[in-house]
């Protein structure tokens, strides 16, 4: 297989593997719940159309992004389900929202007051964020929630939608701070004389482990890519999850060194004895970030490291022995029986598995595979071409 455009670094994304992690949790929630699958931030990376379609294909019902430009991106490709905007939005774009039907996260009164100047007779949808304790965005009185509820409800611009909360330790094998953030929600929708459409407070975390919790809708993002939100409740997992980013490159040049010749900026790389050594055309402008030195990468079935400082665009490594130019070379995912999972690649930045794919940047195009077929390519520098073979 070779890369879409000119330059053969590229990611692919297993759209079978996503219909299945979906399905899975589709099978662990009780039937009435639905699903409302996360697919900022470009779908975790991953490709926020492609992510949704599959996830809708697989029985989510709407859909969540961070901010309204995702939102109406979604709208643009023709995905008319529901969709919500979780973070904050401006009161002056409350009509471009209600023309497209994106319902909104309020937390607000002040906001309420100024959207309805803008909103004429258009109806909004909305949905109220309590904070209880995560300390983002939210309402965090009881007496407050019970005076916008009511300036909702009192006005026929508005529909009150939904509420919801969000869980700042749900991934912790400690429940307490969970519980008590559970509580307070619990309490928060209990004084609401009529409840709205969606109530709804689990992230990927919740749903795997509490899907009995008794509302009806959860936000399902990083289990839906196949991760686990946390390593340490890795064990927990009710059912396997398939990682369905990988990422893949080809080796452009190949020599042989003697000892004692050193590799890279600073030099900081010496050959110890004979070695092969491969470059890889990618680098820290693809989010392959200087850190990863010394990760190793996969190789004709084997491990090899990177050696030397990353360059912006490429990254040389010690091959096993010698190899041509063109092997394919797995920076993240399978081969044969060896597999870098994104987890290893985020222990060894010593971050969280939900930033990497994320911060490969737009620069590597992302290749959509179902059934072991392409069926898209999306991102890279050069939208109109696609040769893929
Ligand atoms: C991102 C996000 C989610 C999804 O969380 P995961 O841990 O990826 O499942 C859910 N709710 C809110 C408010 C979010 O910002």
């Amino acid at each position: 297989m070779n890369s879409p455009y000119y330059r053969d670094t590229w990611v692919e994304i297993q759209l079978d593997y996503l219909k299945e992690n979906v399905l899975s949790v589709r099978n662990h929630l009780p039937k009435d719940v639905d699903i409302f699958a996360v697919v900022k931030a470009n779908g975790y990376g991953h490709g926020d159309v492609q992510v949704a379609k599959t996830a809708l294909e697989a029985g989510a019902h709407g859909l969540c992004v961070a901010f309204l430009d995702e939102a109406l991106v979604l709208r643009r490709n023709g995905i008319d389900v529901p969709i919500l905007v979780l973070g904050a939005s401006r009161p002056e774009d409350a009509a471009i929202a209600a023309m497209h039907n994106i319902s909104l996260t309020v937390f607000q009164k002040e906001w309420l007051e100024k959207a309805m100047l803008t909103l004429n007779n258009q109806m909004l949808s909305i949905h109220v964020k309590c904070d209880t304790g995560m300390g983002r965005v939210g309402i965090r009185d009881k007496q407050e929630l019970t005076e916008m509820v009511g300036f909702i409800e009192g006005n026929r611009q508005f529909v009150f939608e939904g509420i919801f909360t969000h869980f700042a330790t749900a991934d912790e094998l400690n429940t307490n701070y969970y519980e008590k953030q559970l509580h307070q929600f619990t309490e928060m929708v209990h004084i609401l004389d009529k409840k709205p459409r969606y109530i709804h407070c689990a992230n990927s975390a919740a749903s795997l482990r509490f899907p009995q919790m008794g509302f009806n809708a959860v936000r399902l993002g990083i289990a839906m890519y196949g991760l686990t939100p946390s390593e340490e409740m890795s064990e927990l997992i009710p059912f396997p999850l398939k990682e369905v980013f990988s990422l893949h490159t080809r080796i452009v040049h190949v020599k042989k060194l003697p000892p004692g010749e050193s590799i890279s900026y600073g030099a900081t790389y010496q050959t110890k004895e004979e070695e092969w050594i491969a470059t890889l055309p990618i680098g820290y402008a693809d989010g392959w970030i200087r850190k990863l030195q010394g990760q190793v990468v996969l190789v004709d079935g084997k491990e090899a490291p990177i050696v030397g400082r990353i360059c912006m665009d490429q990254c040389m490594i010690r091959l096993p022995h010698y190899l041509p130019v063109g092997t394919t070379v797995t920076l993240i995912g399978k081969q044969d029986s060896l597999f870098i999972s994104i987890n290893d690649i985020a222990r060894k930045l010593e971050t969280i598995n939900y930033e990497i794919p994320c911060i490969i940047s737009n620069r590597v195009p992302r290749v959509y595979m179902k059934n072991g077929e392409v069926v898209e390519v999306r991102n890279g520098l050069l939208g109109e071409k696609n040769n893929w073979k």
